[in-house]
């Protein structure tokens, strides 16, 4: 421990958000890196407790309680006190594959366990993360790991997202020869086109595949497993194959006029706006644009919100979010005790920027859409809604009562649906064979096997959506049982 008074001496600090209204004019990352002194303070302020809850990385009651993938966090906030960056770097790099990625978007359960957070705010953990690993680019600290030597194995990945990539790195790094296909035109899986620019510059995630691929690692994109090249072939080709598809196939929006033309799924639009900027700085204009439009965001999650985000940097007019359930707690509840990661209130990016926009939180809670209207020509024109009721039974069963009189009609030029994924899309793991339980593919918690011999499955597509964290998890454990079933055998069942 640093300084053993740090926590009394220093107020918390995070990465710098720029000002909401600058920052929308454009798709650049939205927050910039504390000083090396601000951080050399924040780090200070880790108490080094003697059971480090931040580290544990468990479930309780469904919510997690610390960083999933065991980060040694008082170690390294101790060597960024001392000014030690490679030092922290390098311990940094045991546990987590991209922290780069992490510590821009991961929403830090380790903050919520973190001791000091039970009366004070807690140690600016995910900020201090992305320091060390950022600094580690910038020094030269980071550079491509060359394995010394090769096996004769070959293992598939299939799916470039978080989960995917942590296990090609891993495996690559034992000597394996692994090839990830990917069916997109970019690696990187949500991190490339699912999560904005503005969060997640793709710079950062394309700069993490180029070292993968100076590495040894093959990546074949614009390749759909199962359609461009079979199961067999894989089988055929390959010692062992990863599945990690993720979990995207959307929720539909079933009711009165959900097919009037300006009602787009959120995953087609985050996806062409990112490609678009990509591709040519918006200029190919084959991306939705929503300037000068009235928009309303069906879903209150986190997709809605960076919808909402991209929304008002294309400039729309309006931008509202509905949300079925009500705002979230200001406080910690008992039923969220610490050191689980307490679900709260929060201005989240895209709302402080909506806020500044328009002068206003652009949520809309416990409100039901009944239908959507289409002008004559079949284009969205208006929201039809009710305020409803969330009332818990003595049972602890919660349902929604519509609160009547509470109607009201809402203009609208386009629509985003984003009521979640309803799971894993079944067509590759049924070419292979592999079981689907409850819209994810049936594999064993323990060792990510599934019912086919030689096959695996990893990440969202396993477990459901979830977090980039998680998936690095998934990815890293994965690989370990691939390479105990590599050392133990060489056939795939075919
Ligand atoms: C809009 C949005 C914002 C999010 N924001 C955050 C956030 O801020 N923080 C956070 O922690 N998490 C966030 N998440 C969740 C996070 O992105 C996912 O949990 C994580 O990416 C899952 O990783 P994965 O590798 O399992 O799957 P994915 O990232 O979904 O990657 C799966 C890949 O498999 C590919 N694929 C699928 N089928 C085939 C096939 N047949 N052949 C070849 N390739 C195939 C897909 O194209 C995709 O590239 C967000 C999710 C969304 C949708
Ligand atoms: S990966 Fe997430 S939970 Fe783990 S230390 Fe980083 S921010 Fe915290």
């Amino acid at each position: 421990m640093g300084k053993p008074t740090g926590f009394m001496e220093y107020d918390k600090k995070k990465v710098k958000e720029k000002a909401p209204l600058a920052r929308v004019k454009n798709f650049e990352e939205y927050t910039e890196r504390l000083s090396d002194k601000d951080l050399a303070t924040q780090g200070a302020r880790c108490m080094d407790c003697g059971t480090p809850f931040c580290h544990m990385g468990i479930e309780i009651r469904g919510f997690a309680a610390g960083c999933p993938i065991n980060n040694y966090i008082p170690e390294w906030n101790d060597l960024v006190y001392q000014g030690q960056w490679k030092e922290a770097l390098e311990r940094l790099m045991m546990t987590n594959n991209f922290p780069e990625f992490t510590g821009r978007v991961c929403p830090a359960p380790c903050e919520g366990s973190c001791t000091l957070g039970i009366n004070e705010p807690s140690v600016a953990i995910k900020s201090i993360e992305q320091s060390i690993i950022d600094k580690g680019f910038e020094m030269g600290w980071v550079q491509p790991r060359i394995p010394q030597k090769r096996t004769d194995k070959r293992v598939a990945v299939i799916g470039s997202g978080p989960a995917g990539l942590a296990a090609a790195d891993e495996l690559n790094q034992l000597g394996h020869q692994v090839t990830v296909y990917e069916r997109d035109d970019r690696a990187g899986g949500l991190l490339m086109y699912g999560i904005p620019n503005m969060k997640l510059d793709k710079k950062i995630v394309e700069r993490r595949i180029n070292l993968l691929q100076a590495e040894g690692i093959q990546f074949v994109l614009n390749t759909a497993v199962g359609k461009d090249i079979t199961a067999d072939e894989l089988k055929a080709q390959y010692d062992a194959v990863v599945l990690a598809t993720g979990a995207t196939k959307a929720r539909e929006l079933r009711m009165e006029g959900s097919d009037a033309r300006g009602v787009v799924p959120a995953m087609n639009y985050l996806h062409d706006v990112t490609k678009s900027l990509l591709d040519s700085n918006f200029e190919d204009e084959r991306a939705l644009n929503v300037k000068g439009k009235n928009v309303i965001v069906i879903g209150g999650g986190d997709t809605g919100a960076d919808c909402v985000a991209t929304a008002v940097r294309q400039g729309c007019k309006s931008v509202h979010q509905f949300g079925k359930h009500p705002a979230l707690p200001a406080v910690r509840q008992p039923e969220q005790p610490w050191p689980s990661d307490p679900q709260v209130y929060k201005l989240d990016y895209a709302y402080a920027e909506a806020d500044a926009k328009f002068g206003g939180d652009p949520r809309e809670y416990c409100i039901q859409t009944k239908k959507i209207v289409a002008d004559e020509r079949g284009r969205v024109k208006e929201l039809h809604t009710i305020q409803m009721n969330k009332i818990v039974n003595d049972e602890g069963y919660a349902y929604f009562e519509e609160i009547p009189g509470t109607e009201k009609v809402w203009p609208a030029d386009y629509v985003f649906v984003a009521i979640g994924f309803q799971g894993a899309e079944s067509a590759v793991a049924e070419q292979f064979g592999v079981k689907m339980l409850n819209n994810r593919v049936h594999a064993s918690r323990l060792d990510y096997t599934t019912n086919v011999q030689g096959v695996f499955a990893a990440g969202d597509a396993r477990r459901g959506p979830s977090l980039i964290v998680w998936a690095i998890k998934e990815g890293r454990e994965v690989a370990t049982q691939v390479a105990n079933y590599l050392a133990e055998t060489h056939a795939i069942a075919q």
